[in-house]
Order: C-alpha cells, then structure tokens, then sequence
C-alpha cells in the first residue's frame, strides 16, 4: 500500500479523516455537518450477515476524482463558511497530531504516517461488539477490537481465552463454548445476539490481578529450574530480497543472519535447543514469521532487527515486547528488561529502554516474544559497532545470558554475568 503523511492529499486522506472523527481523535466539526463526513455507529443486527464485512462505519468525505488525487477543489469543504476550512482529503498538521494520537493509544510506533500497521488497527478499531456475528473462521480469522471486547468480558469471568488479542482463534471458541455450556446456550462457539445478551447480563468485573498474564507465567515455572528442552527461536529480521536497512556498506539483513548464528551456537552450546525459523534466502511477511515460531512450539522467540533513521543521531538499542494499555506480555516484557540490561552493560550502545507493541509478529505468537532493535546503521556510531564482530558476540553473549535468566527462579539468579548451564539443570 502507498504510505500516507503530513502534507498528501487524495481521497485514502479523507478515509482516514473520516475515521479519526468517528473514532474521536478528531473533533467533528459543524461546517461539515451537510456532509456525510461521518457515517453513525453500524446498526446491530449481527445475526444478518453472517461473517460478511460490517457496514463500513466511516464513509467516503469527498468521491475520488477520475485520474485519483490532486485536485485540489476534491473535498466538500470548498464553499462552507468563511475561516480557511481544513480540506477533508488534505493531510495537515490535525491529521497528522490527531493520527500520532491515534498510534499512541494503540501501542504503535508514533511516526503519523499511515502505513499497513496503523491502517489496519483503524480498521479493527471500527468494530464494536455487536456489530457483526463472530466466531471461529481458520482462513480468515476475524480480527478487531470487538473480538477484544469479547475476549475481555469472558476473561473478566475467569475463562480461559489465552490472551486479549483481539484475535479470534481457537481458544476463543473454545472459552465461548464454555460460556455457553455454562449458561445453559448452545455450545457452537459463536457469539451472536443470545450469547452476547448473557454476557451482558452477567457482566461483572474482576479487579487486581490478570489471569491471563499470571497463566503465562505459570507455564514457565512449571518448567521448573531445568533449561533442558527449552526451545529457543531466533528470527533474522530479513532475508532473501529483503535487505533491511542499508548504510555505509553494511547491511541489517547480513549482519542479523551472522548474529543469529552466533546466537544459536552458543544457546545450543549451553544446553538449550534453538532454531532458526528461516534460511537466509527467505523473505516472510510478520504472520509467516509468527507461524513458523508457532509450529514450533518454542519456548521464546528473539527477533533481530537493526534500525535506521533520516536524522544521524538517533542511535541506540530498544526491545519490544507483546503489549498495549489493555495489557501486556508479562514474561515478554521481564524478557525484554533483562535482555536490554544485559546488552547495555556490555557494550556501550545508547540504552533506548523496553517499550510495549501490538506489532502483527509479537501478538500472533503463543509465545514471549521480544524484538531487538540493535543500534542504528545510519548513525556513526553504532554502525561502527554493529559493523564489528566483536560487538555481535557480546551481543550474542548478552542475550545467551538474558535467556538463561528467564528461564531461571529468581532465587537461581546471580546479579550479573554468565550462568552454568548444564550443572544447574541437572540439579533440577
Ligand atoms: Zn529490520
């Protein structure tokens, strides 16, 4: 898709206009009243169309001129009033604080420009529970923030739904099902008018605590203190004919590939199982990436990305984990702090700290995920570093050591530096 930013104009920047209003990021403003600018809230009658797109909850500001965008009299706000109006299909500095906004609430990265992530969180943020009959489809998994809201109230009741992802999988059928056997419906999985009704009847919510954060950490401690068998997966952050960022001769798709590889020797040497979910002739998109790391079944996958800017100072290395403000991965983000600890005070890298994403590859793996972001090719600094094998070893010693203490009880965990793997699994 064409990425949309400060300054475009064309009928896509009046849809996202449109959606920003009707999401409340934007105010609606009286001049446009005539318009139909902002379409109302869908009707709910989520028994009609079974599965089938939703009534789109935005409309179309201004129809699209023939040859598509740069006419500048395309929007309806032409003649209204007498103040300089906002051009619906302009992209001005509203829209784009209005859009930044937007990315915040969501756990996206904040850059107002409308790219396939923030695009399609738009999309799903339009769905409100009701508004469409849901259930679980495998070829075309609904996705959207009333899949959330479901998940959310059946969490709230203690059902077992993995996960507020906003994803509706198999386990979301399956804690539906549940419900429903336990209301006394049939159990078919699918959250339509009846069941939707139950579950607001028996709305109730659960405060303190978050069953679904303290399952995930009960897994790993039922692996007790052995490391034996614990599945490591590592995902080069690109391959094939997906260079990554290129810079002053390196490029981020050949040093993450030599790092992964020194990443999995030395998790294998120390007695963990860890594979590479892609050659490095293969280009995958986030999702693949995800069901690879999936079929796997691994443990914890460790994604390895460099990262570029306009500007030659920014620098410096973040991790990001499986998060936003409805909650987050806790062992992704325990992951993730300690990953970061470990590579800033082994190198001399600019510490950018953890942050929470809803990024597509950290929220449709089972498993804590945690994205490396290791310095920027574009700045002096951490090229020469990253350029440097030196650098990529204590990387890979970094993360060896971060692993080991996931893995690990806290009472197990010495403050800093190397662990002994194989003495302390047998001990276990
Ligand atoms: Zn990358």
């Amino acid at each position: 898709m064409k990425l949309l930013r400060l300054g475009d104009q064309g009928s896509a920047v009046a849809e996202v206009r449109a959606a920003l209003t009707y999401l409340g990021f934007l105010p609606a403003t009286p001049r446009q009243s005539g318009e139909q600018g902002v379409a109302p809230p869908p009707g709910a009658h989520p028994e009609d169309s079974t599965g089938a797109e939703p009534p789109a909850a935005v409309a179309l500001a201004a129809p699209a001129t023939a040859d598509g965008a740069h006419s500048p009299v395309a929007g309806p706000a032409g003649g209204a009033g007498d103040a300089p109006a906002a051009l619906p299909d302009r992209f001005d500095r509203d829209l784009d604080n209005a859009l930044r906004a937007f990315q915040q609430s969501r756990g996206l990265s904040v850059d107002g420009i409308l790219g396939p992530d923030t695009a399609r969180a738009l999309e799903e943020a339009r769905h409100n529970l009701g508004d469409r009959l849901l259930y679980f489809s495998a070829a075309h998994p609904f996705v959207g923030d009333d899949v959330a809201a479901l998940q959310e109230r059946l969490f709230n009741m203690g059902f077992d739904i993995g996960r507020t992802d906003g994803i509706f999988g198999p386990r979301t059928e399956s804690a539906v099902c549940d419900f429903q056997r336990n209301r006394g419906l049939d159990p078919d999985g699918r959250c339509g008018p009846r069941t939707l009704r139950e579950l607001k009847r028996l709305r109730r919510t659960v405060t303190g605590g978050r069953p679904d954060v303290l399952r995930e950490s009960v897994r790993l401690l039922a692996r007790g203190t052995s490391l034996l068998g614990v599945v490591v997966a590592l995902d080069p952050g690109h391959g094939g004919d997906d260079l990554g960022i290129v810079s002053g001769g390196l490029c981020e798709r050949d040093l993450m590939a030599d790092l992964a590889t020194r990443l999995t020797t030395r998790l294998l040497d120390s007695g963990l199982e860890s594979h590479l979910i892609h050659g490095p002739d293969e280009s995958l998109s986030e999702e693949e990436r995800a069901a690879r790391a999936n079929e796997l079944e691994a443990d914890l996958l460790i994604s390895l990305h460099t990262e570029g800017s306009t500007s030659p100072h920014a620098q410096g290395v973040s991790a990001y984990y499986y998060g936003n403000a409805r909650g987050s991965s806790a062992v992704g983000e325990r992951f993730a702090q300690l990953v970061q600890r470990e590579i800033v005070s082994r190198t001399d890298m600019l510490d950018c700290r953890t942050h929470p994403k809803v990024w597509d590859l950290l929220r449709r793996t089972r498993m804590p995920t945690v994205r490396l972001d290791l310095g920027y090719l574009t700045n002096e600094h951490d090229a020469r570093a990253l350029g440097s094998t030196d650098f990529r070893a204590a990387v890979a010693e970094a993360v060896l050591a971060a692993t080991q203490r996931l893995f690990l009880p806290p009472e197990m965990d010495a403050p800093t530096g190397q662990l002994h793997v194989p003495r302390l699994a047998g001990r276990a």
